[in-house]
């Protein structure tokens, strides 16, 4: 079966998304002559060739960050009026929603209904940060031995911002609504393989009237990347992506004391207790461990069931998986597509063998389903998994579960614990006090009971190896702030 690919470059994107950079408010020429070629997940063909940013653009881009931050009008505004900005930068992304759910399908595959749907939640996170500048506390005054201080958070400064492919808008948003209602300034470089999202946002940036200077965008790939978070000029760098790069980062940041937040990978858990109501289990984990072919960080990958409840709920989950329909991403009735690249799809195929080879009982899928085109994977799923297995471990960033069962309490919050990750899970049980009780006793950031939520107004990062520092709600305002205290003498009131 051969699919289409349904967006057209040349109709829908501008001329200058498709061939130029934003740089200081302008859309600049590359300096260098790299480029980057889309490449169609589901036909395997390029649907577009695009620039590639150069440590020359790179450069330029931070210049311009510094120039904003340092000499612009951004960081001294009140907060209200970034505020303003924010809400109109929301509303210009509302007004391009079927746009943008078009790009991401096209550039990584997952269905239009899913991108659709997660788009759509876009703009909540700008009027997120909007909103909180009325009630964020900027400064307070505490008193001290000798007088009084006052208290100021001020924007941490210049920031690189470094995307993964996968939500690339959605994850760009986070981090930026939060950023700019601090008063930072950015250099964002969006993955190589999905560069159009955030020059789209570019063009949002532009008729919000943000300032020249505040956002600029060079998607690269990782020489550029290097050279930005190399940069003596930036201040901090907000990464979002593999751990392995994560710690390379990590480690760059740490020799210049450059301030650092770090979105990782996860291998969650979902724990299954005796008394859940299957339904919602099953009606939860399916989602949000297949679709997007399993290419979410959050992804709930081990699902940790009693052995007395075992085959029931195994069958129950077969079910539910014979229900997703892998096929063409742009058809209404698919829920799920292929896999985002080629170096994907092998990966996963990899982590399967070795699933086989280790002894895990292969229940479903484990093939590319038959398409001859599309770097289709099947929903695979793995029962008598144990904890030692690689796909107990390790992150597979694909549509492969793996089934473990517990025989007590204890021993599901000590399985769900055996990871160097930490950064989602789920709990379903009938008796709240006990779905807490577990919850409490899960190392991750977050952590959902008889469901899966993610709100703009709470703390969304990781434990572990999942990351450091938090993205939505207060906390992802303060990871792009400075405490300052300015002493004075006397009381407050006087
Ligand atoms: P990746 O780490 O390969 O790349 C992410 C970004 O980092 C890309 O833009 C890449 O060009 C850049 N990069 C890589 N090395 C760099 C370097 N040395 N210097 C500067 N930039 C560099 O990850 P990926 O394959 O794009 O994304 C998949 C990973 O992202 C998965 O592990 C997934 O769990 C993780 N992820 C995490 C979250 C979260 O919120 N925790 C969300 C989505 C994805």
């Amino acid at each position: 079966m051969d699919f289409l690919d349904r967006l057209n470059p040349e109709t829908e994107l501008s001329d200058r998304v498709r061939t130029r950079f934003f740089i200081d408010g302008d859309w600049r020429e590359p300096r260098g002559h790299e480029m980057l070629d889309l490449v169609s997940p589901i036909t395997e063909q390029i649907i577009l060739t695009v620039p590639g940013g150069s440590t020359a653009d790179m450069s330029d881009a931070v210049d311009a960050a510094r120039r904003a931050f340092d000499q612009g009008p951004w960081p001294r505004m009140a907060p209200a009026q970034r505020g303003e900005i924010l809400r109109k930068m929301g509303e210009a992304i509302a007004a391009r929603i079927p746009l943008l759910s078009r790009i991401w399908t096209a550039q990584v595959g997952a269905t239009i209904g899913f991108t659709s749907m997660f788009t759509g939640l876009i703009p909540s996170y700008y009027n997120y940060y909007s909103d909180l500048a009325g009630t964020f506390a900027f400064e307070d005054v505490r008193p001290t031995f000798q007088g009084h201080a006052r208290v100021i958070r001020e924007p941490v400064g210049v920031c690189a911002l470094i995307l993964p492919w996968n939500a690339p808008l959605i994850l760009l948003s986070q981090k930026l609504a939060a950023g700019l209602l601090a008063g930072c300034t950015f250099v964002v470089k969006p993955s190589p393989e999905t560069p159009l999202d955030a020059l789209i946002l570019a063009e949002c940036a532009e008729e919000a009237g943000l300032p020249a200077g505040v956002l600029n965008i060079v998607p690269a790939g990782r020489e550029a990347g290097d050279s930005l978070i190399r940069d003596l000029r930036i201040d901090k760098v907000s990464f979002t992506g593999s751990t392995a790069a994560g710690k390379h980062i990590g480690a760059v940041c740490a020799e210049r004391v450059a301030r650092c937040s770090l979105e990782l990978g996860g291998k969650s858990a979902a724990i299954i207790c005796e008394d859940a109501d299957l339904e919602t289990a099953i009606g939860t984990i399916t989602p949000f461990a297949m679709p997007f072919s399993g290419q979410i960080c959050f992804s709930q990958t081990r699902v940790l069931v009693p052995e007395k409840r075992r085959d029931e709920i195994l069958d129950a989950y077969v079910a539910a998986v014979e229900g997703i329909k892998l096929g063409d991403p742009w058809d209404e009735r698919t829920t799920m597509g292929p896999l985002s690249m080629a170096r994907q799809r092998d990966r996963v195929l990899g982590y399967i063998d070795a699933g086989r080879s280790e002894g895990a009982k292969l229940v479903r899928g484990g093939s590319n389903g038959g398409f001859n085109r599309g770097y289709f994977v099947e929903p695979t799923i793995f029962a008598d998994v144990t904890q030692d297995m690689t796909i107990a471990q390790e992150e597979i960033f694909g549509p492969v579960v793996s089934i473990l069962s517990y025989s007590s309490e204890e021993e599901a919050i000590a399985i769900a614990n055996n990871s160097q990750f930490g950064l989602s899970g789920t709990v379903f049980s009938n008796d709240l006090a006990r779905a807490e009780r577990i919850a409490r006793k899960v190392r991750t950031g977050n952590i959902s009971i008889n469901g899966l939520q993610i709100d703009p107004g709470v703390p969304f990062g990781g434990f572990k190896q999942s990351g450091i520092g938090r993205e939505g709600g207060p906390e992802g305002l303060e990871v792009f702030l400075e405490s300052k205290a300015i002493y004075f003498p006397g009381d407050a009131a006087a």
